[in-house]
């Protein structure tokens, strides 16, 4: 096992993908008091021991990308790297599961998989550098939703290190958990690294897909692809994926000298199954999108936006920051939503674009990010209040935001229910009574000073910041890129 107290490298360790400016510090001890990485799950079981005898924090970290500052102490403590415990268990062919350490990257398990045959259905599109532990504690919606579920359908079995020191196993590497008693498996997925350290895991895999085919099509705008899709979830057609942009996006894509194409918006489709199956689904697909006002792209667009999937956020060449909010909408609402988050991005005077997923049949996940120069700090700080507002827009349609963090944790509540919430509070409670596992997340927002940040308070705090940057002027980010294509 190996640590660290450098103070740079602590420094690294206070931040994931998302920059907090530094001033953060006066309500969170975001430096971590030592950087750990474990090799072995008795390395976690010594560091979990260590952290109730010291009562410092402990903190799970991946690879830090997920952006809601899950991997961030709110009190110090130690951080542990997940990272170094990168090491595919065993392949059991004989029962088609995987079982793997949790550092591991999605794109190493697939390309492994890969290799033997086999097929990983599901994964965030942030795969090249995101962990298995790490997707799976935000709660892990991707690549391969519509047709094959989440990260928690594939689990078979989770070791978990638990704030006492013991290690549990959540379900059975064999058979799924539906058998008796509630599926344990599915209590640490989306806990946020704030119930136990997954140390283990047990997938279910596939055999490679006969066929796998990417159709795109373009449409109007973004809001005239949804009568499409509404007619598409009443079908058996069943994409593995379908990812779509609006016409921004690929806007500032080309503003920053990438290939893509001069469209409205464009969905993208990728059908796995056998060769005929895969050819009927295409063939309905073409028909259902020419009736639906759409023309198919060419099939050289088609594959390429399949193998850019994975870096959707090339355009923030153009800023410093390019910072996504993740709300879940039921499709009913797709196109008020989209509206609203059209009129948000205006008010608070942003430079934004669209991207986003069809979760399932009744589900977007949608995906606004704008631009930031997070080296100015109030402009930075102000824009912060867009995930909130967004947030509020996803609740007032029938969804919701996408993970707690940091910064939404008062959002348990609206999630769960007030008794709901109690329950989540209870169980946090009984596997962590000295609340030494990522504290100050999930259940509440913790401050360095040990007192919990009152929701209304973080509600009416980012609200202040939202109404900040509408009284600024217009973001000026993008700007210069824009004008060589003449658009503004
Ligand atoms: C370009 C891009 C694309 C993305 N696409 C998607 C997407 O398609 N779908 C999606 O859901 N998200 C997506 N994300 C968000 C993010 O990448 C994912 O949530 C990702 O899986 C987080 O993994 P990580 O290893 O970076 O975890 P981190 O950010 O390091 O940690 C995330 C949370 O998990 C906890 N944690 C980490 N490891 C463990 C462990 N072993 N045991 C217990 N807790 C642990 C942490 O404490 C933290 O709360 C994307 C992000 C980017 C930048």
């Amino acid at each position: 096992m190996d640590t660290s107290n450098d103070k740079l490298e602590r420094r690294l360790y206070s931040h994931d993908l998302a920059p907090l400016p530094k001033e953060m510090d006066v309500i969170f001890k975001t430096m971590p008091d030592q950087v750990v990485r474990p090799t072995y799950t008795q390395d976690v079981v010594q560091m979990v021991i260590k952290s109730a005898a010291t009562k410092k924090p402990i903190v799970p970290r991946g690879a830090g990308t997920w952006g809601l500052g899950g991997s961030v102490p709110v009190k110090g403590g130690y951080v542990l790297d997940m990272t170094a415990m990168n090491k595919i268990v065993s392949l059991d062919e004989k029962m088609m599961t995987v079982t793997t350490q949790p550092g591991i990257t999605w794109k190493a398990l697939a390309d492994f998989l890969d290799s033997k045959g086999y097929f990983l259905p599901v994964y965030p599109s942030s795969f090249p550098s995101a962990t298995i532990g790490g997707w799976i504690n935000t709660g892990g919606t991707g690549i391969g939703a519509y047709k094959y579920g989440s990260a928690g359908d594939i689990i078979r079995d989770l070791e978990v290190v638990l704030p006492s020191g013991r290690v549990i196993h959540t379900g059975d590497r064999n058979v799924p958990q539906n058998g008796g008693g509630p599926n344990l498996n599915y209590l640490f997925v989306g806990s946020e690294g704030t119930l136990g350290v997954v140390t283990e895991v047990t997938f279910n895999v596939l055999p490679k897909p006969e066929e796998m085919r990417i159709a795109a099509y373009s449409f109007e705008d973004l809001s005239k692809f949804v009568p499409a899709l509404k007619k598409l979830v009443r079908t058996s057609i069943t994409p593995m994926h379908i990812m779509f942009g609006d016409r921004a996006h690929f806007d500032y894509l080309r503003a920053v000298g990438k290939h893509a194409p001069d469209v409205g918006c464009m969905v993208t489709f990728a059908l796995t199954g056998s060769k005929g199956s895969v050819e009927l689904e295409e063939k309905a697909l073409d028909e259902l999108v020419a009736a639906s006002g759409g023309a198919k792209m060419p099939k050289e667009v088609a594959d390429h936006e399949w193998s850019e999937r994975c870096y959707e956020f090339r355009a923030r060449e153009m800023g410093v920051g390019a910072i996504p909010g993740e709300i879940f909408i039921p499709i009913e609402n797709f196109e008020k939503v989209l509206k609203e988050t059209n009129e948000l991005v205006a008010t608070m005077k942003l430079k934004a674009a669209t991207i986003g997923t069809i979760a399932d049949n009744n589900t977007v996940m949608l995906m606004p990010y704008y631009f930031t120069d997070d080296h100015n700090f109030l402009r930075t700080t102000a824009a912060m209040g867009f995930g909130k507002k967004l947030g509020d827009i996803a609740f007032e349609n029938g969804g919701r935001p996408v993970g707690l963090g940091i910064f939404f944790a008062g959002n348990l509540d609206k999630y769960r229910g007030k008794e709901g919430a109690e329950v989540v509070r209870s169980i946090k409670n009984l596997l962590d009574p000295n609340g030494i596992m990522n504290p100050g997340k999930m259940v509440e927002t913790g401050t360095r000073w040990g007192i919990s940040m009152p929701a209304f308070l973080m509600s009416f705090g980012m609200n202040m910041m939202a109404f900040g940057k509408r009284l600024m002027p217009r973001d000026k980010v993008g700007e210069r890129e824009l004008s060589k294509l003449g658009k503004h």
